[in-house]
């Protein structure tokens, strides 16, 4: 399946919706194509802009989807439009109703030990046709390189690592080079929701897409976080005026 690219800020983000993003990534698996994915928002994007290290890690990347309405207006401002949001909570849940089916082959990298268990545990009881091949937590020793041999050698088909942003493109675009296949996706604090550790915002919040405000009033401490907004979307409305200019 050919997709189409939309560029925000230099970043090409792919131009789907969440069902045939799904099928994208399904027929990838089922072809075993070593596939990185990024869910990006707007932190994200701002971020590339400024450290060329990180910039050069998300070229690496297969997909990079819109996650977050920031995205997604950003998109419609400059005049190419996305078709919704894409993100790495609503895809992982997607895979694994896939992986459930097809008996795929599934790690869990990223969060608290508690949390990885909790995130495990859940997975098993909720879609019983993965097969688990293995989890760690994501306060591991970087220097420590058993971990993606570890990985190239349980094959797994779907590998979701949740090591928060900057980490976790850092990690998978460092590693992706030493495996032969599977998906490999970043999905920051998804495993906290998904094990009932932090609650995701109530639907009619989502559909409002507020749900950046029910986080920073649920976490006040991302507050610090929120401030790039306002930056992201100044650069990318003065970015657009100065190309009509
Ligand atoms: N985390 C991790 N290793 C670290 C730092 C953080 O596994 O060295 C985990 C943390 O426990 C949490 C997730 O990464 O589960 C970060 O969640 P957050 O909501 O901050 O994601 P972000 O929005 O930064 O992508």
């Amino acid at each position: 399946m050919t997709l189409k690219f939309v560029h925000i800020l230099g970043v090409p983000f792919v131009h789907t919706n969440q069902k045939d993003f799904i099928a994208t990534l399904e027929e990838r698996i089922d072809k075993q194509e070593k596939t990185f994915v990024v869910t990006a928002n707007p932190e994200i994007v701002m971020h590339s802009l400024k450290d060329q290290p990180y910039k050069k890690l998300l070229a690496k990347a297969t997909y990079i989807t819109a996650d977050g309405i920031g995205i997604v207006k950003a998109a419609a401002i400059i005049g190419e439009p996305l078709p919704e949001r894409v993100s790495g909570y609503d895809v992982m849940l997607d895979l694994l109703e896939s992986a459930n089916k097809t008996h795929a082959r599934v790690f869990f990298l990223g969060a608290s030990e508690a949390v990885l268990q909790a995130t495990v545990k859940k997975a098993k009881t909720d879609y019983p046709g993965i097969k688990v091949v293995g989890s760690q937590n994501g306060f591991f020793d970087w220097n420590d390189h058993q971990l993606p041999q570890q990985i190239q050698n349980m094959k797994p088909d779907i590998v979701f690592v949740a090591l928060g942003f900057p980490r976790q493109e850092q990690w998978i675009g460092t590693h992706i080079d030493q495996f032969d296949k599977g998906v490999f996706i970043g999905i920051g604090g998804s495993f906290d929701v998904f094990s009932g550790s932090v609650k995701r915002a109530p639907e009619m919040w989502q559909k409002m897409n507020l749900e950046w405000f029910y986080r920073l009033v649920k976490q006040p401490s991302r507050w610090k976080r929120m401030l790039v907004l306002p930056k992201f979307a100044a650069t990318v409305i003065g970015r657009k005026a100065f190309r009509k200019g």
